[in-house]
């Protein structure tokens, strides 16, 4: 019985788990794993929201759980002011704007913040800093398929590697 281990541990901080999951909105599907592999993530590393994550915190192999999570614990609340304005020129040359298209747009501290196009009007480009589920109750139902304690790398990544290795850029 090979897989004894596992199903006799709880998810918990620093274990890589495995899961299928389906995200819904109102009742409409936004993302499924089921479609392709299995999900991975490793557990008190914020690879997921914090109200899933905290959800499947204590629970085992084989468990199936649905889980609804409030905006403050998912995307965060929509923020009015977060769209802005901005000309063309303000992209690069070879980034042809479209709706729908996300990239990552600098602060003045030089960090680096996700963002989506919203809106193309010739020159005028329509930008949101809001995460397109900002704001949304986000219906999950998870299933774990599999868990092991992650390594050190892994842990000092704050991500699971596949067989492949790594295969994220660090900084
Ligand atoms: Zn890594």
């Amino acid at each position: 019985m090979l897989r004894a281990m596992a199903e006799n541990s709880n998810v918990a901080d620093g274990m890589v788990v495995t899961v299928h999951y389906t995200l819904t909105v109102d009742g409409n599907l936004v993302e499924s794993s089921r479609d392709g592999k299995p999900f991975e993530y490793l557990h008190g590393a914020s690879n997921i929201v914090p109200g899933l994550e905290s959800a499947l915190t204590g629970k085992t192999v084989g468990e199936t759980l649905d889980v609804t999570v409030q905006p403050d614990l998912g995307y965060g609340e929509r923020e009015d002011d977060a769209t802005q304005v901005v000309s063309r020129s303000a992209f690069p040359d070879e980034f042809t704007p479209q709706v729908g298209i996300q990239f990552f747009a600098e602060t003045e501290d030089g960090e680096a913040i996700p963002a989506f196009i919203t809106g193309v009007d010739g020159d005028d480009i329509t930008v949101d800093f809001n995460h397109p589920l900002a704001g949304q109750v986000l219906d999950f139902s998870v299933e774990i398929l599999d868990m092991r304690p992650a390594s050190e790398t892994e842990l000092e990544h704050g991500h699971p590697h596949g067989a492949g290795g790594c295969g994220h850029d660090h900084d």
